[in-house]
C-alpha cells in the first residue's frame, strides 16, 4: 500500500510516518529529510537549497522530483509513505507518472487537518533526536527525564533551523498557496481521506488506521 500524508507543517506527518514504518514495515520518503541530509553533508544541491529552506520557500519541483525518482525504484517494503511530497500540482502529476512507470499504484491520500494556532504551538515545541531522528515535542512527547532518547539512548537534541516564527509563516503561506490545491485534486480523483490531526498521537494513529484499513 502506497500512501501520501498531506497536511501543513506541524500537522504530525513525520510522527505518524515513523509509526507506520515501525508498525507496518512501510518506507518513509520525506523530501524534507532528504533535503536536510543534502544540506548537512554540503553537496552542491544542498548548498542551493539551504537558503530556500531557511526562508520557508519551496525548493524547485525539479530537485524534489529527482530525489523521489531515485528512491521509488528501490526497496518499497510494505509500501511507501510520501511525507511532505507532493507539495505542488506539478509534483503530484510527476508522482502519478513515476508510479505508473514503475508499475505501482497510489492507494490513499490522508489529509491531516490541524488549525494554524495548534501548528505554531507544535512547531515551536518540536525537536528530533540527533542519533536516530525520533521526533519529540515539549508538549505532547517530551524528552525522557534522564535526557536520553527512548529509542537509541542519544543525548543530542536537534531543533530545526526553519522552526522559527518567520519561516513558519512563510511555510504556511506556501502550503495554502501551492499545496492545499492538492486536496481538491485528490478528492476529484477519489483518493482523498481526511482525518482530524488534533489530539493525542495514538488517537491520530487510530484515525489514520481507520482511513487506511476501513
Ligand atoms: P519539511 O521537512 O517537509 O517541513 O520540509 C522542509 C523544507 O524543505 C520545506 O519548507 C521546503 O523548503 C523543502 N521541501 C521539502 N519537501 C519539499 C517539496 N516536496 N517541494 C518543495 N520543497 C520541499
Amino acid at each position: 500500500m502506497n500512501i501520501i500524508l498531506l497536511g501543513p507543517p506541524g500537522a504530525g506527518k513525520g510522527t505518524q510516518a515513523q509509526i507506520l514504518v515501525e508498525e507496518r514495515g512501510m518506507i518513509q520518503l520525506s523530501t524534507g529529510d532528504m533535503l536536510r541530509e543534502a544540506k548537512d553533508s554540503g553537496t552542491e544541491m544542498g548548498k542551493i537549497v539551504a537558503d530556500v529552506m531557511a526562508r520557508g520557500d519551496l525548493v524547485t519541483d525539479e530537485i524534489v522530483i529527482g530525489l523521489i525518482r531515485e528512491k521509488i525504484s528501490g526497496d518499497s517494503g510494505s509500501g511507501f509513505i510520501f511525507d511532505g511530497f507532493p507539495r505542488t500540482l506539478a509534483q503530484a502529476d510527476a508522482l502519478a507518472d513515476l508510479m505508473s512507470e514503475t508499475g505501482q499504484t497510489l492507494d490513499a491520500v490522508v489529509e491531516m487537518r490541524v488549525d494554524d494556532g495548534a501548528l505554531i504551538k507544535r512547531i515551536t515545541a518540536r525537536s528530533t533526536c540527533g542519533g536516530c531522528g525520533a521526533v519529540y515535542n515539549d508538549l505532547t512527547k517530551p524528552w525522557p527525564a534522564d535526557g536520553k532518547c527512548a529509542n537509541c539512548g542519544s543525548t543530542e537534541v536537534k531543533r530545526r533551523a526553519d522552526d522559527n516564527e518567520d519561516s513558519l509563516k512563510q511555510r504556511l503561506m506556501e502550503y495554502y498557496k501551492k499545496t492545499s490545491p492538492l486536496i481538491g485534486y485528490y478528492h476529484a480523483k477519489g483518493e482523498l481521506k481526511s482525518i482530524d490531526g488534533l489530539g493525542e498521537i495514538d488517537e491520530v494513529k487510530a484515525r489514520i488506521a481507520g482511513a487506511l484499513d476501513g
